[in-house]
């Protein structure tokens, strides 16, 4: 599904990807945990296309295509899909308007007809109740006082509507209690499937208790210094990050 050879990208004249190699099979979720600084939102970033990442060298096939070469609404359509760390509120904007026009943008640009209101009407009834979002919070504006715990499940709404194949998770876990986390987890397992991968990217191994991932992967300095099953979690829990060179806190 996802194939990152050699890997370099940097922001302005900073270097921050150097030399990153990952692969991620279909139906796969892997973890990929580091310290703060080290680079994994910066590549949830460059995946998916934003704006001011220059890559400077190396590959990135996603299912079958040369990623690094299409857009960014080109990588939505194609099924990429990027949870932020910090959703954005866009007020004026209501909730229910953006999603559907996301839905359609993802239509328009894959040559298919716009979804009807009835169909999305029963779409947003059959998706957005699991995961606790209500009518009151469809109608405001998109992430427009949400709570942390909101903000981080409506982006899973988000993925939930468009279905991508490959999820990209930054610190999903960042700002929630533990009854968020736990609605946050159960929707985001709830879209595990074999024909779906998912980058679970966490500072914190508590997410990976809700969230079990096939592999975890360690980041540091812009690299995956160390690749392992789930109970790696379980070590850097207890080892804290230091042996990268990092402070733990
Ligand atoms: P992580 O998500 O692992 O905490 P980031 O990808 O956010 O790491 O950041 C990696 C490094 O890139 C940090 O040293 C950070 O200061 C730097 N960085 C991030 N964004 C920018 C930017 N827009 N301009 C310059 N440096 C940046
Ligand atoms: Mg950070
Ligand atoms: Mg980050």
């Amino acid at each position: 599904m996802l194939d990152i050879r050699n890997l370099h990208a940097r922001i302005g004249d900073k270097e921050i990807i150097k030399g990153l190699n990952l692969t991620v099979p279909a139906g796969e979720v892997h973890a990929i945990m580091g310290p703060n600084g080290s680079g994994k939102s910066t590549l949830s970033y460059v995946l998916s296309g934003k704006e001011d990442y220059e890559v400077t060298a190396g590959s990135v096939m996603f299912d079958g295509r040369d990623l690094l070469a299409l857009t960014a609404s080109e990588r939505a359509a194609a099924g990429v899909f990027l949870a932020f760390q910090y959703p954005v509120e866009v007020p004026g904007v209501a909730n229910m308007t953006f999603l559907r026009a996301a839905l359609n943008a993802q239509r328009r640009t894959r040559g298919e007809a716009e979804i009807s209101t009835p169909d999305f009407l029963r779409l947003i009834k059959e998706k957005a109740p699991p995961l606790g979002i209500s009518q009151e919070m469809l109608r405001r504006g998109v992430n427009v006082g949400f709570s942390g715990g909101e903000k981080k499940r409506n982006e899973v709404l988000q993925m939930a509507l468009l279905e991508p194949k490959l999820c990209i998770l930054d610190e999903a876990d960042s700002g929630l209690d533990i009854d968020a986390l736990k609605v946050v987890s159960e929707g985001v397992n709830a879209l595990r499937s074999p024909e779906r991968s998912m980058l679970v990217i966490t500072h914190y191994q508590r997410l990976l208790d809700h969230i079990v991932p096939d592999v975890i992967h360690v980041m540091h300095q812009g690299r995956i210094v160390r690749t392992g099953g789930k109970e790696l979690a379980l070590e850097l829990e207890e080892t804290g990050y230091a042996a990268y060179g990092a402070d733990a806190a």
